[in-house]
C-alpha cells in the first residue's frame, strides 16, 4: 500500500506498526506545573523546562514499551484547537463555552484574516526527534476541525473560514517537513459532523498536504462513517487512523460498499476506560482488522489520545497494545513460514 512511500522517506517499519495517537497523560508535577504559570507564579522558561522532562519522560516510556512511532504527548498543549488558535494571527480564544460533561474550554474566535505566522509545534517536534532514533510523529489539528470548533466572525462562511485555515496550517506542515518530520498527522474528530461537508474536508487537507514529502495521517476518532464512507477515501492522506474496533459499526459490511484503499490505523484502545484491556483482547481486535485490509496496510493505535487517562493506565494500556502487536506479529510471521 504505502510502505512505498515511508521507505522513499528512508522509513522502515515492522509489519503492524505501533504508535499512540498523540496526547498522552501529563505527569502530576508537570500538571501542579502548568496551574502555577495559569496563575502568575511561574515563568515561561520554568515551566518549558519542566515541559521537556516530561517529554523525555514519555519518550523513554515508548521506547521501553517497545513502540514504533513516537509522540511528544503533547505535553505543551491543554486544546487541540485552542493551541493553535492561540498562535495564528486572526483567532483569539473567546469566553468559556461548555464542552461535553463538566468539561469547559474557550472556544476560539475567528476575528480576522487567519494568518499562520511563525512555527507552532517544529520546535518541540525537534527537541524530542532529537532524543530519540525511532521516527516522531508530528501532530497538528486539522482546518476542518479548527473551523467547526471555532466561532466564525471574519468569514463569510464555513467554507472560507475552512480554507483559509488550511492555507496557514500548510505553512505548519511545511515547516515541520523542512525540520525533517516525516511522518505527520492531522486531527480531524470532526470529520463526519456533517456528512454534506466532507468535500470541504477533503479539498481542505489536500491543501494542507499536497507535494509535501511526508507520509500523512488523518486521526477521525469518532463519528457516523458509515455516512461517508467510501468517500472519505477521497482524503489526500496516506492512512487514516479510526477507532473501528470499539465501535458498534458493521466495518466488514461498509467496506463490501467499496475496498479500503489506504492504510488503516486501527484504534485497540479505548481511552475513555480506565480498565486495561487484556493482551487477548487486543489481539482480537487487531486480527478482526486484518480481516479488512492487507497486512502490510494495517497500523495499530489506542482509538483517541491517551491525555484523560492517568499515567500508569496508559503504560499499562500501551504496553499490552505492543505486546499483542507482537504476538500478532508473530503468528503472522509463522504462516507465512
Ligand atoms: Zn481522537
Amino acid at each position: 500500500m504505502n510502505r512505498a512511500v515511508l521507505q522513499q522517506l528512508g522509513i522502515d517499519l515492522p509489519l503492524l506498526p505501533t504508535t499512540s495517537v498523540g496526547s498522552l497523560p501529563k505527569p502530576p508535577d508537570l500538571v501542579a506545573a502548568r496551574a502555577r504559570f495559569a496563575r502568575g507564579g511561574m515563568s515561561q522558561r520554568e515551566l518549558d523546562e519542566i515541559t521537556e522532562e516530561a517529554v523525555l519522560f514519555w519518550l523513554q516510556r515508548q521506547e521501553e514499551l517497545g513502540l514504533d512511532v513516537l509522540v511528544d504527548g503533547e505535553m505543551y498543549r491543554g486544546d487541540m484547537v485552542a493551541y493553535f488558535a492561540d498562535q495564528l494571527d486572526g483567532m483569539e480564544l473567546g469566553g468559556l463555552v461548555r464542552a461535553y460533561g463538566n468539561r469547559y474550554y474557550h472556544k476560539p474566535v475567528i476575528r480576522g484574516p487567519v494568518r499562520w505566522e511563525q512555527p507552532m509545534t517544529v520546535g518541540w517536534w525537534r527537541f524530542a526527534q532529537g532524543h530519540t532514533k525511532k521516527p516522531v510523529k508530528a501532530i497538528i489539528t486539522g482546518p476542518y476541525t479548527m473551523m467547526d470548533w471555532s466561532f466564525n466572525e471574519h468569514y463569510p462562511d464555513r467554507r472560507g473560514a475552512c480554507l483559509a485555515l488550511a492555507h496557514e496550517m500548510r505553512k505548519e506542515v511545511e515547516a515541520l517537513a523542512s525540520a525533517g518530520a516525516k511522518i505527520v498527522q492531522i486531527d480531524e474528530p470532526a470529520l463526519s459532523v456533517r456528512p454534506d461537508e466532507l468535500p470541504m474536508a477533503i479539498e481542505a487537507t489536500r491543501i494542507v498536504t499536497e507535494g509535501i514529502a511526508v507520509y500523512s495521517i488523518t486521526h477521525a476518532c469518532y463519528g457516523a462513517f458509515e455516512q461517508i464512507y467510501p468517500g472519505m477515501l477521497g482524503l489526500s492522506t496516506h492512512n487514516l487512523d479510526l477507532a473501528i474496533s470499539q465501535s458498534a459499526i458493521d466495518w466488514i459490511g461498509i467496506m463490501r460498499r467499496a475496498p479500503f484503499t489506504k492504510d488503516l490505523s486501527v484504534g485497540v484502545l479505548d481511552v475513555h476506560t480506565y480498565a486495561v484491556e487484556s493482551v487477548q483482547a487486543v489481539r482480537g481486535c487487531i486480527e478482526r482488522a486484518m480481516e479488512l485490509v492487507p497486512r502490510r496496510a494495517l497500523w495499530v493505535t489506542p482509538d483517541c489520545g491517551l491525555k484523560t487517562r492517568t499515567v500508569e493506565e496508559a503504560i499499562e494500556k500501551l504496553g499490552n497494545m505492543v505486546v499483542a502487536t507482537q504476538l500478532v506479529r508473530e503468528s503472522a510471521a509463522g504462516r507465512q513460514s
